[in-house]
């Protein structure tokens, strides 16, 4: 199952920032990155502004392997629970990365029913207007 979009509905649109431009330009080209502190190594997602153990704001954007397991997860199945532009049903997941940090996002070809905690999977992109791609997750065989 691939998520439908309702026509006619506005997309909801990522809010993009000095923090989060180099993801979303990574998401662009198809690679999923996550923002690491230069002075400790620390990973973090969501990317931000000041690294949250030691303090620095010297960053750089590392290329994931785009693998993790679903942390967590819920389905929308009710249209007035859910948002408007999105055919229900649909899974909204949280992902640990194998690099540890932990992305929230969509399952493609997954069914609800399907999901479970700890199912493999693995980032796609998947173009979803003319300007706009999001990482997604399918299930990987691991
Ligand atoms: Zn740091």
């Amino acid at each position: 199952m691939v998520m439908e979009y309702a026509p006619g509905v506005p997309l909801l649109r990522p809010y993009i920032n000095q923090d989060n431009e180099g993801f979303w330009q990574g998401v662009n080209r198809q690679e999923l990155v996550f923002q690491r502190c230069t002075e400790c190594g620390l990973l973090v997602h969501r990317p931000r502004p000041m690294c949250p153990r030691c303090l620095s704001t010297d960053r750089e954007w590392v290329r994931s392997e785009g693998k993790g397991v679903i942390y967590s997860w819920v389905n929308f199945v009710y249209a007035n629970a859910a948002y408007p532009g999105i055919k229900v049903p649909y899974s909204v997941v949280v992902v640990e990365m194998v690099e540890g940090v932990r992305i929230i996002g969509n399952l493609y070809d997954v069914t609800p029913d399907e999901v479970k905690v700890g199912m493999p999977v693995e980032v796609v992109f998947e173009r979803i207007a003319d300007d706009l791609t999001l990482p997604k997750f399918k299930r990987r065989i691991a």
